[in-house]
């Protein structure tokens, strides 16, 4: 094991919240929606918001009442968190097929280390888009991720990187520098 290079992962859920009310409700496809408190009064918070919403304009943390003026057929879910919790705790079963190296960070993101078992997928890049499609398959979210060699790294592969481009996978090298951060080129359908 001695200087060998880890390989590790920040896997995360693309508008985790949103995400899994669309899953849940195919009626809902192709619409804009967000999970916000008190839907009924107009004044709660914009908790997530699926990428068609955010393309009118709509932000996570703005006012229910601001996000509707923005969007009128904007469609209002209350949060689930039991639901989310389940679909958590399912999507980290899904990495634990890739590795038993998983480290939930968050409700929505995992650390994943694939050192001793990537190569068993074809190499990170072929495991991470492996992670995706299963994922995307088994419960309707898409995953972004970052793959480096630590796990700060992978954290800043995915928030600069992998945010930034269609395939969702971005990976930093060890050192760091710009030019060293790179991605896939395999293009992916977009998310909502
Ligand atoms: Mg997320």
């Amino acid at each position: 094991m001695a200087g060998k290079q880890r390989i590790v992962m920040l896997a995360d859920c693309q508008s985790f919240y949103a995400s899994v009310e669309k899953a849940k409700h195919p009626e809902y496809e192709g619409k804009p929606l967000v999970v916000a408190g008190d839907p009924e009064r107009r004044s709660g918070i914009v908790l997530a918001a699926c990428p068609l919403a955010k393309a009118r304009g709509v932000t996570t943390a703005e006012r229910l009442g601001e996000a509707l003026g923005k969007c009128p057929d904007l469609i209002v879910a209350t949060p689930r968190m039991q639901e989310y919790i389940e679909y958590s705790l399912l999507i980290t079963r899904i990495y634990e097929s890739f590795t038993d190296l998983v480290e939930p960070y968050s409700i929505d993101e995992q650390f994943l280390d694939l050192t001793e078992t990537a190569r068993l997928f074809g190499g990170p890049e072929e495991a991470a888009r492996m992670i995706q499609k299963r994922v995307l398959e088994q419960t309707g979210v898409y995953v972004r991720l970052g793959i480096s060699t630590n796990k700060l790294l992978a954290k800043m592969a995915c928030d600069n990187y992998a945010k930034k481009r269609p395939d969702r996978a971005g990976r930093c090298r060890p050192d760091a520098s710009s030019r060293s951060c790179r991605t896939p080129s395999s293009p992916a359908p977009c998310s909502c």
